[in-house]
């Protein structure tokens, strides 16, 4: 959450750097007057050093970053991609946008994909590709997720929105599918007041989602623009120098902010482990979580609710659990016409669990006063 927090000097001087430097906006092109300047592509290159990937392209959302990842699969219309029943409604919109078919993953208690359920559903209901979501920085259980994808030829792209900088068995997040996805929106732990990325492990499927992603354009570089070549048509997703000029300030402060996520969870979660009724998120082996908020269950919704409410009553929030399912839990989408069923397993879990946001500007004192409020609500 906090990388807008923290947007400071740093993002300044950025941004001075490219009025200085005759205000080219453009990522591409103008090369007679940037000086050499690229701050999308060099935000690329750090992106892609920083997380270890081959290749990374900025879009201008997270949701744009899936959609153009699903549309690089070439999968037939109406081909079912699994995505699990607690996400942002982002990623089921990529599915619907590319002429998919969605099928909806139940969650355990990782707050993410049941591998038991996806063993299922991937069979009984032929599907063919998965995404899988790192949900509010908790990492899914990849490893077995990437092993199932592999061993029945599913195509596995990662929803990483949430999960930048957390990994499983010391890789990062975002790098064990195909292809990963991440979002700089305003309350993302890093942010470029929108935006996204694409990291990909193959060349092909970089240069796909780079043509689409501008109008077909393959960015021949001893053509001028109006004389590129095209091989299919695409659309509009470029990121602008500003939000690369603003990525590039933010990731140097990503490290810091993950540690501090980091921090304030194992503060918080020794004051409430010793109590009866809480208990605490499924974590993969091996993992180490982003934690962009700090999510833990209760017995009942309406323990959670006493807790969102004292909460509030103290200048303290919850964030998504347990107040806005209505986004982020699949059953609930009533705008959207697919095959819902009946998530019975997820809700009872959503139903319970309780997400407190991370913010940089806690005081020290304020863990402790969190903690209280939620052993009296309890
Ligand atoms: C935020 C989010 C997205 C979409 O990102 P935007 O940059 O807001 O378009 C996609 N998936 C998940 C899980 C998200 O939380």
């Amino acid at each position: 959450m906090p990388g807008f927090e923290i947007i400071n000097k740093e993002e300044f001087i950025n941004i001075k750097k490219i009025f200085k430097n005759n205000c080219i906006l453009f990522k591409y092109g103008f090369e007679n007057l940037r000086n050499n300047l690229f701050f999308v592509k060099s935000f690329e290159n750090s992106f892609k050093n920083k997380i270890n990937s081959k290749y990374a392209l900025a879009v201008t959302s997270g949701t744009a970053a899936l959609k153009i990842a699903v549309k690089s699969l070439n999968l037939k219309p109406g081909d079912k991609v699994l995505i699990p029943s607690f996400t942002f409604v982002a990623t089921i919109e990529a599915v619907i946008e590319c002429g998919l078919k969605p099928v909806i993953c139940e969650i355990d208690n990782s707050l993410n994909m049941s591998i038991s359920d996806l063993r299922t559903k991937i069979i009984k209901k032929n599907v063919k590709a998965i995404i899988v979501v790192h949900m509010l920085g908790y990492p899914a259980d990849i490893l077995n997720i990437s092993k199932i994808a592999k061993s029945k030829k599913i195509h596995l792209i990662e929803d990483t929105a949430w999960g930048l900088g957390a990994k499983v068995k010391n890789k990062y997040l975002g790098t064990f599918g195909r292809m990963g996805t991440f979002s700089f929106d305003y309350a993302k732990s890093m942010t470029t007041g929108e935006g996204g990325m694409i990291i990909f492990k193959n060349k092909k499927d970089y240069e796909f989602a780079s043509e689409y992603h501008d109008h077909g354009h393959m960015n021949v570089k001893s053509l001028p623009r109006f004389k590129d070549t095209r091989k299919i048509p695409g659309f509009n997703y470029r990121m602008n120098e500003i939000q690369g000029a603003l990525g590039i300030a933010q990731l140097k402060k990503l490290s810091k902010i993950i540690n501090y996520q980091r921090k304030f969870t194992i503060n918080l979660k020794k004051l409430l482990s010793n109590h009866k009724n809480i208990s605490f998120i499924k974590e993969p082996d091996k993992s180490l979580a982003s934690y962009d908020s700090f999510c833990f269950f209760v017995n009942d919704k309406s323990t959670a609710i006493k807790i969102r409410n004292n909460l509030l009553k103290n200048a303290f929030s919850t964030k998504i659990l347990p107040e806005a399912m209505k986004w982020h839990f699949a059953d609930e989408w009533e705008h959207i016409n697919f095959n819902k069923g009946k998530l019975i397993k997820s809700k009872k879990i959503l139903d319970r669990t309780v997400s407190i946001p991370i913010s940089m500007k806690y005081k020290k004192t304020d863990i402790k006063k969190i903690s209280d409020i939620i052993l009296n609500s309890m």
